[in-house]
């Protein structure tokens, strides 16, 4: 690799483990010459790091790819794509895409360097993952990092591509986990969040059988004022444990993103999802009732292959009842692979699922704003993120965004809020 200092820029698309390993790849580049830039114009490189969840975020990687082909007419540019897309689809990429330099797959991360080298078009998708290894990481965040503790699933939800595209479960030594985490608080960072597909399994593939809520407690004796989070949970993996470590801590924040993807039980079998709706139900209640101002979050498909109304109804009715505070969603997209992709008699009218995807986002919306109001009247904790039109902004330990006006505040700031108004999606207040 030449002396030349290059820039690299990387469009990141989907879930935070992408986000994670967008920063690894500019970690190990800014050993062999290459900076990161956030102007894609400017770049010698750009690469996007795709997800394969929905048709429209795969989509959206492939128009990303079509604008560099333009770019690469009017100057020397390389361009290279990775991620799950790039997992799934391998060399199919470099022929339909004639300007794509560079196919890697999720577990070729660390060959890069090699691979940009190479004079030649070049693919490499290794189906096996790679050992435990300690890649240099340019955190992009100031504020907050992002620390993979494992990666993979092993649950095959019948909609899912991540098993095919990331392969089974694999923990992280806690050890290294817990030097990374030194190393962040050292950088300044003052959130930290346990990143894995199902950072609940944590450690049950190890030896030791270490747990998630003991990575938790070992990571909070570090010193210094910080926070923890994690995500993402399954649902049947929460343990008592991890319930007890979460309400006994100062740092762990009040927060479970808990994907429940549709509330008919006749949809979660067919989804493969190993959990009922009444099961769903007496965790929210269990963690509920043992952890004061914790928000529950979730993830819905709205038109899964064989959704009645009904049955889509239930989702709805879930939601209410459950009380969750936020939910992202999404409309069922066929994903290569998986076996409800298969299902193509069974599947939901387009104009359908759009309006059951519709009616859904009102509904959360509904849920968020009710959320939201309870936090009227009271005094939260909340870490200063950014300083924008006169106002500070920041997130509250249960992850709600607080803009308010206060004097002596800086970004990095830990401050008191009183709020005295809500809205959909986030609260204002003033400094204590
Ligand atoms: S739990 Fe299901 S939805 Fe989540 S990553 Fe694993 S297979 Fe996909």
């Amino acid at each position: 690799m030449s002396n030349t200092l290059k820039k690299v820029y990387i469009e990141t698309l989907g879930c935070q483990m992408n986000k994670s390993d967008s920063e690894r790849i500019y970690g190990i580049l800014s050993n062999f010459n290459y900076v990161p830039c956030a102007n894609e114009n400017e770049a010698d490189l750009c690469i996007v790091n795709t997800c394969s969840i929905r048709k429209l975020s795969e989509d959206k990687a492939y128009s990303k790819l079509g604008v560099w082909g333009k770019l690469k007419k009017e100057k020397s540019l390389k361009i290279g794509i990775c991620g799950c897309v790039a997992q799934q689809e391998g060399e199919k990429l470099l022929k339909r895409f004639p300007y794509v330099d560079l196919v890697f797959g999720t577990q070729n991360i660390y060959e890069l360097p090699e691979l940009i080298d190479k004079k030649t078009r070049v693919c490499a998708i290794r189906e096996k993952p790679v050992a435990e290894s300690d890649f240099n990481i340019i955190r992009t965040k100031s504020l907050n990092a992002w620390l993979p503790i494992i990666e993979g699933c092993n649950n095959f939800c019948s909609y899912c591509v991540v098993p095919y595209t990331r392969g089974r479960e694999r923990s992280r030594i806690p050890q290294v986990i817990i030097n990374e985490a030194k190393n962040i608080l050292k950088e300044g960072f003052k959130e930290i969040t346990l990143l894995g597909q199902n950072v609940d399994s944590y450690g049950k593939d190890l030896a030791e059988k270490p747990t998630l809520a003991g990575l938790l407690r070992e990571i909070e004796l570090l010193e210094g004022d910080f926070r923890i989070r994690f995500t993402t949970s399954y649902p049947t993996d929460i343990t008592d444990e991890l319930i007890e470590t979460v309400k006994n801590s100062k740092k762990i924040c009040e927060c479970f993103h808990i994907p429940m993807q549709s509330g008919s039980d006749r949809i979660l079998k067919a989804m493969n999802r190993r959990y009922d709706r009444k099961t769903y139900g007496e965790l929210v209640k269990k963690i509920r009732n043992n952890i004061k101002n914790v928000t529950i979050t979730s993830d819905f498909i709205a038109g899964f292959p064989s959704e009645t109304h009904q049955e889509f109804e239930m989702t709805l009715s879930a939601i209410d009842e459950f009380e969750l505070d936020y939910s992202n969603t999404a409309a069922y997209s066929p994903r290569p692979n998986t076996p409800a992709a298969k299902w193509i008699e069974k599947y939901v009218d387009e104009n359908e699922k759009k309006h059951r995807l519709a009616v859904l986002n009102e509904k959360v919306k509904q849920m968020s704003l009710k959320s939201n109001n309870k936090y009227v009247g009271c005094e939260l904790e909340v870490l200063v993120e950014n300083f924008k039109d006169g106002k500070f902004e920041g997130r509250t330990r249960n992850n709600k965004v607080v803009h308010f006006q206060g004097e002596n505040t800086k970004i990095g700031d830990f401050v008191n809020v009183a709020i005295d108004k809500a809205s959909t999606w986030c609260l204002f207040g003033v400094k204590k």
